[in-house]
């Protein structure tokens, strides 16, 4: 399939700004970035569909580094109190009543809400894998997916067998539309043996990890407390950083040595900014990581920790706390929260060949319409995009060259339908909530 994405502001890469905008068109084969503006060739036999992208710009999709998408369901549900207690005593008790089905709907409708706001991918760490892949996949959504492991849990030997089992089920995919990764909860839920269990499993089966890391203080006192160590320490010296890609989500409380360590070890870190404040877990140094070269991309975590699912809000928010904090208007400009919402996230979940409008890339495109009064004048189009824009503007997205999303609308599943299955998963799961209570 062809695809010409015509006569837009292309957000491209650029040796010294980082990136900058050219106008001009965008050439796609079989899923494929072949020709963006005057790099690249088309083959001879291009035949595209034309799409006219004037007034727009073109950007490599937004990838959602850390997420929770079936947690979708309980948007709204125990807001206002601090991670420990809020998991515990809130979310833990209702995700025991969660279903396959509920699973489903509620990543459905994450889903949905992630590409029709311009992102094209989305790391995860859940249970009921087998339904987020398929929702996933039916909607048209990149996705890395990974069973969250709890070590103590009584099913966690069953768990790291059945982490096996999904990667032979979906780990075959060419495309890499569904891959699989092993998802150790947090080095507070998983003893080292079990890390390094977990470890020596991705090495077997060639797939990376994803975990929770130095989210808040208490988790940095208890490692230490038992270890000696700070979490990022004590995850590196166990050696299961060494296996690839290793993707943490927070690293609030990291210190010099701490990014000196995750930038040696090639960790990639999903920024979790409003999750972070909203729980009220702290403001991870991100100017810090980024400049002592950790691959840093940006994550919504689960829709009830964060609200909303929107890679805009959390590269705003994660931009402005740092220079509110630290009376320095200078740090972390635009060109570079784009760079790491789009190009920094895609290598932070292990996709080397994503995230950049670069022939030979792939084509996950977010067209986003300039022509609403918030988005005008266009003096600077990255600073529009990194200051302006939201979800609301996304006109069409491209996932590997598919157009999932077209005028705002997703084309691949009845979007009434998710809307309105999830909204019954969600009355029945409070149902057998307040069953359970009573
Ligand atoms: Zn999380």
């Amino acid at each position: 399939m062809d695809v010409q994405i015509e006569g837009g502001e292309l957000v491209v890469p650029h040796p010294s700004e980082i990136l900058t905008v050219t106008r001009g068109d965008l050439c796609i084969r079989d899923g494929t970035i072949v020709r963006v503006a005057s790099e690249g060739e088309v083959p001879p036999d291009f035949s595209p569909e034309r799409v006219d992208a004037s007034g727009c710009a073109v950007m490599p999709g937004l990838v959602n580094a850390h997420c929770h998408a079936g947690m979708s369901l309980l948007r709204g549900y125990a807001d206002d109190l601090p991670l420990m207690r809020w998991l515990a005593e809130e979310v833990w008790p209702a995700e025991a009543h969660l279903t396959g089905e509920h699973i489903y709907w509620g990543t459905a409708l994450a889903v949905l809400e992630m590409l029709k706001g311009g992102i094209c991918t989305y790391a995860d760490m859940y249970f009921h894998v087998d339904h987020i892949a398929r929702a996933s996949r039916e909607l048209g959504m990149r996705a890395v997916l990974s069973l969250g492991l709890i070590g103590e849990a009584p099913g966690a030997e069953q768990d790291l067998e059945r982490s096996a089992e999904l990667v032979q089920r979906w780990g075959d995919d060419p495309e890499d539309m569904i891959q699989i990764q092993l998802g150790p909860h947090a080095p507070y839920t998983c003893s080292p043996q079990y890390l390094e269990r977990v470890a020596r499993l991705g090495e077997q089966l060639g797939c990376g990890i994803h975990i929770h890391l130095a989210e808040t203080r208490d988790e940095v006192q208890q490692i230490e407390h038992q270890y000696g160590k700070t979490p990022v320490e004590h995850v590196c010296d166990l050696g299961i950083t060494s296996v690839k890609p290793f993707l943490a989500a927070h690293c609030v409380h990291v210190d010099e040595e701490d990014i000196a360590r995750l930038a040696d070890e090639g960790v990639g870190v999903a920024h979790c900014s409003i999750s972070n404040q909203k729980l009220g877990s702290g403001i991870a140094p991100l100017a810090e990581m980024i400049n002592a070269g950790v691959c840093v991309g940006f994550g919504t975590d689960g829709a009830c920790s964060t609200g909303r699912l929107d890679i805009w809000n959390e590269m705003r928010s994660g931009s402005l706390v740092q220079k509110g904090t630290r009376h320095d208007a200078e740090i972390l400009p635009a060109a570079q929260m784009l760079h790491s919402a789009t190009r920094g996230a895609a290598r932070a979940v292990g996709l080397e060949d994503a995230g950049q409008l670069v022939p030979g890339y792939r084509a996950d495109v977010t067209v986003v319409s300039l022509e609403s009064a918030h988005l005008t004048p266009q003096h600077d189009i990255l600073s529009l995009l990194a200051y302006a824009a939201g979800p609301g503007d996304v006109r069409d997205v491209y996932v590997q060259g598919r157009p999932v999303v077209r005028q705002g609308q997703l084309r691949t599943v009845d979007e009434g339908e998710i809307i309105s299955r999830a909204a019954a998963c969600t009355e029945n799961l409070r149902q057998k909530v307040c069953e359970n209570s009573d």
